[in-house]
């Protein structure tokens, strides 16, 4: 029995999904598989786990439907916010009947009943239980957004179901003829339901691949209101955040209320763009309080009829600031400012362009000039807009009487001035709590505008958005399979992304969706909808998983979208270099061993390789601290340089900022927080290896009183810190938890101690912190290790930084900021090879030449011969 609050009674009635409870819960009656379609705040991730739940899944009274209820989403941010919707809906409490499990953070009991998680938590639990038995239903969401997670997960569970079925049958033939089944080996079908935000499923229903019995669609009609499309005439390719902070300031002096949702693409860009609105904000407060008074002062002494120009100017050219108001610094035009909410009856039609593909400007100048025609007091306005006129002249005839015009004053004094904006950020980085204030409750007066990135797409419905600003720009990460070279690029969205973007505007009621780019921009240029991650990234994760299920021939999965064939030749070819796999392909031990961690396969050998080399040492005593130091090496090598990120994010404002005092503001504070960056480089540097840098500065960040302050201190990227500190630690816990020394000892469990032995010998090592805690042959054992994990991304120097890598033809560079720059070593690994204005090695560390001949075999042939031939290093 269900008791939900009485609010939330009262708002689940108006969601469609509510309305096909009956039909959703026949179909998955009926059939193993069913495909629920619906747009964004339909209802599909908050209700369905409901449906389900009523209906008795997940409780122990039905011994069929007894497994828990699994709902996995792509993005951490929406199983928490979700998670804690639905135990709100249901008047419990989180981790009672429902809760959550992500990378870092669980909150589930017992007796939890609904179960929210992300994708990748799943993809674990199918490796240790590959039927999957303590579920009775498995919800995948955001099936449209085709994450790598999500299609091996869609693969696999479409095997689950049917081995699930069949076990059932024979279960049942047996006990029918007089046989026993105890409880524990007791199985039941399970139920698998994908839900997408659009109807493009033909991946998951077409050639029976998938499905041998093509599962019921069942769409969520959805009460959309009419979004109206704005597409700007001209698309600005460089400045689309100026763009875009035009139209919100825009959109907030002259339209109705409403939420204003804007798309950027990454978080440096919402942090700017906030801060942008956020002053921009506390001005326009301050201006309008002062119009309003001085309009209302004029209306009150009666001294409409000669309004004098000049007083009017000087009245609010006090300075700099009336600067920014009038002829913002942003090359607003001047005859923007002020105008919407003077109308009281201005027609909501005329107030939008509706035309596709005209040019804003034009409606607003219309817009503008409906003014001037009515009485003194929107003269007066008109007047007072047009002191920003170049010629300056404005004629306002008085036409009515004192009365009239104290009324209209009367009038304007309620309706004018904009409020104040509510900007808030929205990004996957963001701590939890900072996520979901989004979802709070907050002044009537203040609109709200929320900078988010793609997560905003369709992972989550915020409330009360009636405006969708959308730059039409998406952050992707390109790989290059042959060469390794990965870059980020800011590329065009998906034109099925342009529609869900806009979409989010039409949830309360009718809205309007103002995109920075013209419509020919979206019908030449946009691809009809993205490509799905697995066809983007390289896929050796993925093959070492399926080899240690016991799938070896990974081109026959049935993937939603197979990877190419390349793709996984590459991913082969790697795997063997790291020995996880033998010459001809199968698991080796090793491998077996790296497939527990979920991690990049490159990353699990090299810890495994610190496990084995440290048992091989006879000096135990201090094999701990290194253990805990390999672990803050992966983890360092699994996040952005914090460092590097600091200072990036720095620099990225500036050739944005045309103010000019922020601009000298900004630089004597990027200048001294570069410096700041370079004392803590040299304080943290290790010259033999950016990975053991960054774990040195972990070191001292953790056992540091104030993170914040140490962070703030030595320009260190503080989220990135407390990511990587949760990262050692669950790393930590793998090591632990993944090979247990018990049962079969492979060879890569830990027997030198516990994991509070290794906790404990780096606290003391970090306390008299300003001693190296590494000696020289421990650091030598960890860059050896390294040299393991990345051994087919080696390179050797030409000149100065410059070096040669293997198998890329073009030549690549140290970073400035890497800590190998001063002494640029002859060979060395890298873990990332990122494409800026060059090709920069990410990740660095120096190693030798009998090294590369132990682990990299006869791996490292480079591509061309040297200009200056050197003593070079040769497999054989
Ligand atoms: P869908 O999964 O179909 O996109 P949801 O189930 O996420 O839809 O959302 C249904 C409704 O519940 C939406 O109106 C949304 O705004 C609301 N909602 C979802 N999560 C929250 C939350 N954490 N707080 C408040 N409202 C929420
Ligand atoms: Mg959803």
């Amino acid at each position: 029995h269900v008791s939900r609050p009485a609010e939330v009674e009262e708002t689940r009635k108006d969601l469609p999904i509510v309305m096909m409870e009956q039909e959703i819960m026949e179909a998955i009656n009926r059939h193993p598989a069913v495909i629920i379609s619906g747009q964004t705040g339909c209802g599909k991730t908050t209700q369905v786990p409901q449906f389900l739940y009523e209906a008795g899944f997940g409780s122990k009274q039905f011994s069929s439907r007894s497994g828990i209820i699994g709902i996995t989403q792509p993005r951490r941010v929406a199983v928490l916010a979700t998670a804690k919707r639905v135990a709100f809906e249901l008047g419990v409490r989180l981790g009672k009947e429902v809760g959550f499990q992500v990378r870092y953070d669980k909150k589930i009991g017992e007796n939890s009943s609904i179960k929210f998680m992300t994708d990748g938590i799943l993809l674990r639990e199918i490796q240790n239980d590959f039927l999957l038995r303590r579920y009775s239903v498995i919800i995948l969401d955001e099936a449209h957004e085709r994450s790598l997670n999500t299609d091996i997960l869609i693969g696999m569970l479409t095997r689950v179901i049917k081995i699930r079925q069949e076990y059932y049958e024979e279960q049942q033939k047996s006990l029918q003829s007089g046989g026993t089944v105890t409880s524990e080996c007791q199985i039941t079908p399970l139920k698998l339901i994908l839900m997408s935000a659009t109807l493009r499923v033909e991946d998951f229903v077409s050639g029976k691949r998938l499905f041998p019995n093509i599962p019921p669609l069942i769409e969520v009609p959805t009460r959309q209101y009419p979004v109206t499309i704005h597409f700007s005439r001209k698309t600005e390719i460089v400045d689309y955040i100026g763009q875009a902070y035009k139209k919100v300031m825009s959109i907030h002096k002259k339209l109705p209320q409403g939420g204003i949702l804007v798309f950027v693409t990454g978080q440096r860009e919402v942090d700017h763009l906030c801060e942008k609105l956020r002053k921009s904000s506390k001005e326009l407060v301050v201006q309008a309080a002062k119009r309003d008074a001085y309009l209302k002062k004029k209306c009150d002494d009666g001294s409409f009829g000669g309004v004098d120009m000049k007083e009017i100017a000087e009245a609010f050219d006090d300075g700099s600031d009336n600067q920014n108001y009038r002829f913002s610094s942003h090359g607003e035009d001047p005859s923007e400012i002020g105008d919407g909410n003077y109308d009281d009856d201005f027609e909501e039609e005329d107030m939008y362009e509706s035309d596709e593909d005209r040019d804003w400007e034009t409606v607003d100048d219309g817009f503008a000039s409906s003014f001037v025609e009515e009485g003194k007091f929107d003269a007066l306005r008109a007047a007072f807009n047009g002191l920003a006129d170049k010629n300056g002249s404005v004629s306002a005839e008085p036409t009515k009487t004192i009365a009239a015009e104290n009324q209209e004053a009367e009038q304007v004094k309620n309706t004018f001035s904009p409020g104040k904006l509510r900007v808030l950020p929205l990004y996957a980085m963001l701590s939890p709590a900072a996520q979901l204030r989004v979802f709070e409750e907050f002044e009537k007066e203040e609109r709200l505008v929320v900078v988010a990135t793609n997560v905003a797409e369709t992972s989550l419905t915020i409330p009360g958005i009636k405006y969708v600003v959308d730059t039409g720009r998406v952050k992707v990460k390109n790989y290059d399979s042959k060469t390794g070279m990965e870059s980020y690029e800011v590329d065009w969205i998906s034109q099925a992304s342009a529609s869900q973007r806009a979409g989010r505007a039409g949830r309360t009621g009718p809205g309007h969706c103002y995109r920075l780019y013209s419509s020919a921009v979206f019908s030449n240029i946009f691809e009809e909808s993205s490509p799905p991650e697995i066809t983007k990234v390289p896929v050796d994760g993925v093959v070492l998983l399926m080899k240690s299920m016991n799938i070896p021939k990974v081109e026959n999965f049935p993937f939603p979208t197979p990877p190419e064939l390349s793709a996984i030749r590459e991913a082969e070819r790697c795997l063997k270099a790291l020995e996880a796999l033998d010459s001809n392909g199968r698991l080796t031990p090793l491998g077996k061993a790296m497939s527990h961690y979920p991690m990049s396969p490159r990353h699990s050998r090299m810890l495994l390789t610190v496990i084995q080399m440290l048992k091989e040492t006879r000096n135990y005593s201090r094999a701990n601290l290194v253990l805990g130091y390999a672990v803050a090496a992966v983890a360092a090598l699994s996040l952005p340089n914090p460092l590097i990120m600091e200072f990036e994010g720095e620099k990225k404002n500036e050739s944005k900022d045309a103010d000019k005092t922020v601009k000298q503001e900004d630089k004597q504070r990027r200048k001294d927080r570069k410096e700041k960056i370079k004392a803590a480089r040299d304080r943290f540097s290790n010259p033999s290896s950016d990975a053991l840098t960054v774990a040195y500065a972990l070191h001292s960040f953790e056992v540091s009183e104030n993170g914040m302050g140490f962070c703030e201190a030595n320009g260190l990227h503080l989220k990135t810190m407390d990511e990587m500190s949760k990262l050692k630690d669950q790393l930590l816990r793998l090591v632990f938890s993944c090979c247990k020394p018990s049962e079969t000892d492979d060879g890569f469990s830990w027997t030198h101690g516990t994991i509070q032995d290794v906790e404990k010998s780096w606290r003391i090592t970090t306390s008299s912190s300003s001693k190296y805690p590494l000696l020289q042959n421990e650091e030598e054992l960890l860059g050896e290790a390294i040299c393991a994990g990345w051994a087919d991304r080696v390179a050797r120097k030409t000149r100065a930084t410059e070096y040669q890598a293997c198998a890329v033809q073009e030549p690549v560079f140290l970073h400035r900021w890497s800590s190998l720059i001063n002494t640029a070593p002859e060979l060395l690994v890298y873990s990332e090879l990122l494409l800026t204005n060059r090709p920069y090695m990410h990740g660095a560390t120096r190693v030798k030449p009998e090294w590369l001949v132990k682990h990299a075999k006869s791996l490292c042939v480079f591509s061309s011969p040297l200009k200056d031939p050197k003593p070079c290093y040769s497999s054989e």
